[in-house]
C-alpha cells in the first residue's frame, strides 16, 4: 500500500490554491496513491478543521486528516486542536514557519499537546535547524515529522544534511520525502536512520505541469532509488502506517 503523507486540501503558494477531496482522490489514483493525509495551510485552525474533517468524512478509507496549527502570543486555538484530535479523530498537525512564530512562548503549547495526544506534528522548518534541534529534544516524546528533509527544494547538501543528523541524534524525528530535489539522500537517511523513519510525501497536487505529475514523480522518486524491496514498500507506506497506527 503507497500512503502520501503530505497531501494539501490548500496550499502555501501565493495563489493560496485549495483542491477538493474529490480531486485529490483523481490525482492520488493517477498516481497508484491508495491513502493521503490531508491538510489545509494559510487558513484558521478552524477552518483546516472544517476542511480536513469534511475531506476525511467523505473518503474516510482514503484520506487521514491532520489539523493545522496556528497558534499566536495571545493563544486560543490549543482548544480547537486538542477537540480536533480526541472528539473528531484527527490524527496529527501540521506546522509551517512561514506563517508561525516557533518561539517557544507560541509553539511550546502545541508541541505539549501533541506529546500528550501522542499526535505526530509536522513542520515545515523553513532550514531552521536550531529550531527544530530545540523542539525535538525539549519534547522527547515528541513525534516530530521534519517536511521537505528540513527546507523545501533544497538544492545544496549541507541545508538538508543537519537535518538528517538531527534524526540520527534523535530518535523521536521523522523525515518527509516532499519537495526533496537530492533522491540520493533520501537514500543516505534510509541507511542511516532506517527506512522507518523516512516518510513518503510529495506535497500534491500541484497545479503544474499537470494536477498529477509531483504525486507521480513522487512515486517513482522513491522506486529509483535502488532500495530493498522492504525498505521501498516501508517508506512508500509501511513508515506512516505504522506511525499512525493505521
Ligand atoms: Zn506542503
Amino acid at each position: 500500500m503507497i500512503i502520501d503523507s503530505h497531501v494539501h486540501l490548500k496550499h502555501g503558494d501565493a495563489a493560496k490554491t485549495e483542491y477538493t477531496p474529490e480531486r485529490i482522490i483523481e490525482v492520488m489514483a493517477e498516481a497508484g496513491i491508495d491513502r493521503s493525509v490531508v491538510f489545509a495551510m494559510s487558513t484558521t485552525t478552524g477552518r483546516s478543521i472544517e476542511m480536513a474533517a469534511a475531506a476525511s468524512a467523505g473518503f474516510p478509507d482514503r484520506l487521514i486528516p491532520y489539523v493545522y496549527a496556528l497558534p499566536g502570543f495571545e493563544g486560543g486555538v490549543i482548544d480547537e486542536i486538542r477537540r480536533a484530535i480526541e472528539e473528531l479523530g484527527f490524527r496529527g498537525i501540521k506546522v509551517h514557519v512561514g506563517e508561525c512564530s516557533l518561539a517557544p512562548y507560541v509553539i511550546d503549547p502545541v508541541m505539549s499537546l501533541a506529546s500528550e495526544a501522542g499526535a505526530p506534528c509536522l513542520v515545515d522548518f523553513g532550514g531552521r535547524l536550531a529550531d527544530a534541534t530545540r523542539i525535538a529534544t525539549s519534547f522527547p516524546s515528541l513525534k516530530l515529522i521534519v517536511a521537505h528533509f528540513g527546507l523545501y527544494l533544497a538544492p545544496r547538501e549541507d541545508q538538508i544534511e543537519g537535518f538528517i543528523a538531527l534524526a540520527e541524534k534523535c530518535a523521536n524525528v521523522w523525515l518527509d520525502t516532499a519537495g526533496v530535489l537530492l533522491g540520493w539522500k533520501i537514500a543516505d537517511a534510509v541507511a542511516r536512520i532506517g527506512a522507518e523513519r523516512v516518510l513518503f510525501g510529495t506535497d500534491s497536487p500541484y497545479p503544474k505541469p499537470d494536477e498529477a505529475s509531483m504525486a507521480r514523480r513522487g512515486v517513482r522518486q522513491i522506486q529509483n532509488l535502488e532500495l530493498s524491496d522492504a525498505d521501498t514498500a516501508m517508506v512508500l507506506g509501511g513508515s506512516v502506517a505504522a506511525l499512525l497506527d493505521l
